[in-house]
């Protein structure tokens, strides 16, 4: 990698004109793109065969941007209908950069709780675009593949590369679908940008970090007896469990253990780029019932709850387990059914946390072309940084030792739920950005 010098006064000045120039274009294909509704289909709860084949409608038109850019596209899958895309500008040997984002959307669930507008409608309401997708993250995508065309209507031609990464399956970690097969594929770079959702805390905020995610469930098992032997099963002077154990309590036992630790974690898992508190174990699904049934004249014989935890970036996945893994054997030993009748885990994902150093030249690099992107459009030129709310793909880039950062425009605290939407002057000023620093990194060729 040889020091590249980058755009002039009037290159600088013609690439942003450009992006200007795009603004309604880019606007336009947000709202096309957000009408295919690209729902991973490995989702939970979701049929594989109704859903596939739309993450690979919308990758093909991400792949008409990047080839109206003037880039070289290869578009190819590991699972039919899940096609993937990347676009590279540049054939020189100078530095090299990634922008990455997936296409692959949540379930929009069910469409009468979307007050707004339709999930797919990409429905415009002053400056806000709404719909599944809007934020999470294709005004990420589109905004990268927009930076491309603009850097070809400016005429830059960068002597290095950019790589312009439309993927699949982020939204289930199937990085084997989707950024794993990529970069398994050969398209690496001296550093990377994933298009996620990088606010709160403020739009447009740096993300160098992020935490690791773990996904368990825990299920306990108890003895179905009529709901009419309640009080004698519970009270300790009566029959006891002898004629039946309700399930759902002993399953609450456990999520009294885990969340007093939950509570120990605030103390304990502290780090600087995020708030107190953060690192976080979510009990998000709950399921229990007399066998198959859903109501409530039998005592349990299961319960099942699914976990979600965040954890500090500076842990290792296995670490976390066998802490959780201790706090629940501590409130199974602690019960007389559960000491025999032990809780079962069922570990189900370790999303490793990605790390890069705020002083890295990219996240360096990045921070500068934010500032000046910002001259001219209202937004402060200070930049937030923060630890991402998410987990996502940087983790596998730094996982093969690339520096990787989140800066994307949208904020997660309206994805992944009803009336997602986007503020499309921060979908403008991430292209402005994203032009500014592939221009500024890759250098120009003379
Ligand atoms: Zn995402």
């Amino acid at each position: 990698m040889t020091p590249q010098s980058g755009p002039d006064e009037s290159q600088t000045a013609a690439l942003l004109r450009a992006v200007d120039g795009l603004r309604d274009e880019m606007t336009a294909e947000l709202q096309e793109l957000v009408s295919i509704p690209s729902v991973n289909p490995k989702y939970p709860g979701i049929e594989y065969d109704e859903h596939v084949g739309f993450e690979g409608q919308a990758t093909a038109r991400l792949a008409q941007l990047y080839e109206r850019a003037g880039a070289r596209v290869d578009i190819f899958a590991v699972e039919s209908g899940r096609e993937n895309a990347i676009g590279t500008l540049g054939t020189g040997d100078g530095p090299s950069l990634v922008y990455n984002g997936h296409v692959d959307v949540v379930p929009e669930g069910d469409p009468a709780t979307w007050t707004i507008a339709p999930p797919f409608s990409g429905e415009l309401r002053g400056e806000r675009m709404y719909g599944r997708g809007t934020a999470d993250q294709k005004s990420g995508l589109v905004a990268q593949a927009f930076a491309g065309l603009a850097l070809h209507r400016a005429g830059i031609r960068l002597a290095g590369s950019l790589q312009l990464q439309c993927v699949v399956g982020e939204e289930t970690g199937d990085h084997a679908c989707g950024s794993g097969a990529v970069a398994d594929r050969g398209y690496l770079g001296d550093a990377v940008v994933v298009s996620e959702p990088s606010a709160p805390p403020t739009p447009l905020s740096i993300a160098p970090i992020g935490p690791g995610l773990l996904w368990f469930s825990v299920t306990v098992t108890g003895k179905k007896a009529h709901s009419a032997l309640r009080g004698a099963t519970i009270h300790s002077t009566r029959a006891g469990e002898v004629h039946g154990v309700n399930a759902i309590d002993k399953a609450f036992l456990v999520y009294q253990g885990l969340r007093a630790l939950e509570q120990e974690w605030a103390q304990t898992q502290r780090h600087p780029m995020w708030a107190n508190g953060h690192f976080a174990l979510l009990p998000g699904a709950i399921r229990g019932g007399p066998g198959t049934l859903t109501v409530p004249f039998s005592l349990s014989d299961s319960a099942t709850i699914e976990y979600a935890v965040q954890y500090h970036p500076d842990r290792e996945g296995s670490e976390v387990q066998a802490e959780i893994q201790a706090a629940i054997d501590r409130a199974a030993d602690a019960d007389p059914w559960l000491r025999v009748n032990r809780p079962v885990c069922e570990w189900k994902l370790d999303w490793e946390p990605f790390a890069t150093d705020k002083g890295a030249d990219i996240s360096q690099q990045l921070a500068d072309s934010y500032r000046s992107a910002t001259v001219g459009t209202g937004f402060p030129a200070d930049v937030a940084w923060t630890g991402f709310y998410g987990v996502c793909d940087a983790t596998v880039f730094t996982r093969r030792g690339i520096p990787s950062v989140v800066f994307g425009p949208g904020d997660l605290h309206n994805a992944h739920t009803e009336d997602e939407w986007v503020d499309l002057d921060e979908v403008w000023l991430a292209a402005r950005t994203y032009a500014l620093l592939a221009a500024r990194w890759c250098g120009i060729r003379k």
